[in-house]
């Protein structure tokens, strides 16, 4: 594969695309347009429950709409499941996950903690096996699939230098916890798939939301732990509407198709505005 860059749309068709997403696919773009390199279309569509074949097609067609335009794919994330099974019997055989048994609620429950917002409770260890035990149960695919989380390394710093906002540094147990890498739906987290996407589709650079920090901070974990190509990450500012309310939590009032409907256009859309 050629050595220039290669970035990557990765939306998720759980619903019509958002302003949100479109502005981040748009910086994306301009990314790899500046660096004449390629850009690939990723369809996250491993969400059974969530993700409909009817919003596949009107993703491409609203982002189309919006002026997007990439060299490569769509490429399928539920056509890819071999490729994150073999990554999870890699990071069992290294130790470095083990099978949970607690639900959101135990979870929660252990904290304490009626509500913690939107980021993932920090996990309060109940099934951790002690630290050099690797667990003797075969997953995903067995009978009984469960969850599966990695085991963070306590107190680890992990920081890297973002494309856009500078040093960026979280501490593992501290800032997060162990996450899942394999859900007992029999999927892999959207961590998991992420990571092993980017890097066997060799993205140097990943263009997302600030909202998905942390989540970089835990596939920078992944990818030491499958021995894998750390890309560059650049995060995107959330956008807000007036009242300071982040797109992304609205629903159909700044979707792409809504706005369309309205007559508003593309290139009216893309721009940041100020505050
Ligand atoms: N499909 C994910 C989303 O839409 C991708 C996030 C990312 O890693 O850029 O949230
Ligand atoms: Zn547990």
């Amino acid at each position: 594969m050629s050595d220039g860059y290669r970035g990557r749309l990765a939306p998720s068709p759980t619903g019509f695309l958002h302003l949100g997403h479109a502005r981040t696919f748009w910086i994306a773009q301009q990314r790899a347009e500046a660096a004449d390199g390629a850009l690939i279309l990723r369809n996250d569509d491993l969400d059974r429950a969530r993700c409909q074949p009817e919003f596949v097609a009107a993703m491409i067609e609203d982002m189309q709409w919006f002026g997007l335009r990439w060299s490569d794919g769509p490429y399928h994330q539920s056509a890819r499941m071999p490729h994150y099974i073999a990554a999870f019997e890699m990071l069992r055989a290294r130790g470095f996950i083990y099978p949970c048994t607690c639900s959101r609620q135990d979870v929660l429950r252990a904290l304490d903690a009626p509500h913690l917002g939107e980021e993932e409770p920090i996990y309060p260890g109940t099934c951790r096996p002690r630290s050099g035990e690797k667990s003797a149960i075969r997953n995903p695919q067995s009978a009984i699939p469960q969850n599966w989380r990695f085991r963070v390394p306590d107190g680890d710093t992990i920081s890297f230098i973002d494309g856009a906002l500078g040093a960026h540094t979280e501490i593992a147990g501290r800032d997060f916890g162990d996450f899942l890498v394999w859900r007992k739906d029999d999927l892999p987290s959207y961590q998991l798939a992420c990571t092993v996407d980017d890097a066997e589709m060799e993205i140097t650079e990943v263009v997302r939301g600030a909202d998905l920090l942390t989540s970089t901070c835990r596939q920078l974990l992944l990818y030491r732990a499958l021995g894998l190509r750390e890309p560059a990450f650049f995060h995107c500012p959330l956008v807000t509407d007036e009242k300071g309310i982040r797109l992304a939590k609205r629903n159909d009032a700044l979707s792409l198709r809504t706005l369309r409907e309205q007559g508003r256009k593309p290139e009216e859309l893309r721009g940041a505005e100020s505050g």
